[in-house]
């Protein structure tokens, strides 16, 4: 590790003797313009031209058939299970680490995961983790993939890009075809991050993104489903939107619809944010390339993207030698002003999911003891 503290390296990369947070949004485009304009055209709710256009500018940038834009992420995901089919008593493959809205999502609908452990290299969800649990406990019928013991079906599988790096997606979309489980992408974290050319959630049937304030662009808060076909993405409105069939005054729903919409407000933001996209990422990459030289030669590992993959490096992380090595990091960068903090608590260790059934966590639980994450805001270049 080079000479330097690691909070003076910080400092001079952001130039500041502020707090550093971990990740802050910035608005130095048409921001304020395109959100003056929704207020002064009063449609600033559930109609108007931003709301299309965001959608259209998600699909020009992901290549996905069909976006549709959620009032945020968690909304996203869930509006993605439902039109995967599942529900409740359904069995949910995902990981532990994760962050907690990638299970609330499918709590909420009545099912249950099961967590599989990550791989290494991606620090997502491990496709051959996967099988071999399958293997062990699961069996398909003509009525999809069963869990043997509980009897319960296995529906689809939530693999989660963590801090921007794609999951081994050929391989899991292999083990998805052999159980016959549908996958539906937790790309909360991973807009601009690109799986061998292909953007994160467009492998999937559905693939779900944030705007939540500390993503890499934001609408306040926000979310999109992406979806793999035109006819899947105009179903995915429908039942966002109420499930309302259009008539010029007379209200009939045909199914129990979600009001998941994105206000006409938040889109202006996210239009606006759009167009900043490509140089976030810009910058992004070059403060990862920074810290990774920061950290070259020494006994901490920083977490760079797999070789298949271009990642957003939404956020920065790095793998300390020791628990003690990981708190003593944590204490000298909190205690000087720049936020740092370990990774989330494995789900399974959380009250709500304590029972739920799992696999070998191994990978997970020595990430989730050893990995610290650096202030990730993208650099003036
Ligand atoms: C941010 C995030 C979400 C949810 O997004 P919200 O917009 O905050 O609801 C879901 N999953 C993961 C992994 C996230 O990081």
């Amino acid at each position: 590790m080079s000479k330097v503290s690691i909070v003076d390296f910080v400092r001079d990369i952001y130039q500041t003797n502020d707090f550093i947070p971990m990740h802050a949004p910035t608005f130095n485009g048409n921001e304020q313009k395109y959100v003056l304009e929704t207020i002064q055209s009063t449609f600033v709710s559930s109609v108007g031209k931003f709301v299309d256009e965001f959608e259209q500018k998600i699909e020009t940038y992901t290549g996905t058939a069909k976006a549709v834009a959620t009032v945020n992420g968690t909304a996203a995901l869930h509006a993605a299970l439902y039109m995967a089919g599942v529900r409740a008593g359904d069995l949910v493959i995902t990981q532990a680490l994760t962050f907690v809205a990638t299970c609330n999502a499918l709590h909420h609908m009545g099912a249950e995961p099961i967590f599989v452990d990550v791989s290494p290299v991606s620090l997502g969800l491990c496709p051959k983790a996967m099988d071999e649990f399958l293997i062990q406990h699961a069996q398909v019928t003509d009525n999809g993939c069963i869990h043997k013991q509980t009897k319960r079906r296995i529906r689809a599988v939530v693999p989660m890009h963590t801090f921007g790096h794609p999951v081994e997606l050929d391989e899991l979309i292999a083990v998805c075809h052999k159980w016959n489980i549908t996958l539906v992408e937790d790309a909360a974290e991973s807009l601009g991050s690109f799986y061998k050319g292909k953007h994160t959630g467009t492998l999937g049937d559905f693939g779900a993104v944030s705007f939540n304030g500390n993503k890499i662009i934001t609408t306040g808060g926000g979310g999109m489903v992406l979806c793999k076909t035109a006819e899947l993405g105009a179903h995915t409105k429908h039942v966002t939107t109420t499930a309302k069939v259009p008539h010029p005054y007379e209200f009939f729903h045909d199914e129990a619809g979600f009001n998941y919409r994105m206000p006409n407000l938040n889109a202006a933001l996210g239009c606006a944010q759009m167009e900043v996209l490509e140089l976030y990422l810009a910058q992004k990459r070059v403060l990862a390339n920074r810290y990774q030289a920061f950290f070259e030669n020494s006994d901490f590992q920083f977490v760079t993207e797999p070789d298949y993959a271009q990642s957003n490096y939404w956020l920065n992380a790095v793998i300390c030698p020791s628990v003690a090595a990981r708190d003593e990091l944590l204490t000298q960068t909190n205690d000087a002003g720049v936020m740092t903090r370990p990774i989330w608590k494995l789900m399974h260790r959380l009250p709500m999911f304590k029972d739920a059934l799992r696999g070998d966590l191994t990978q997970s639980e020595h990430i989730e003891a050893h990995l610290i994450n650096l202030p990730s805001s993208p650099i003036a270049l």
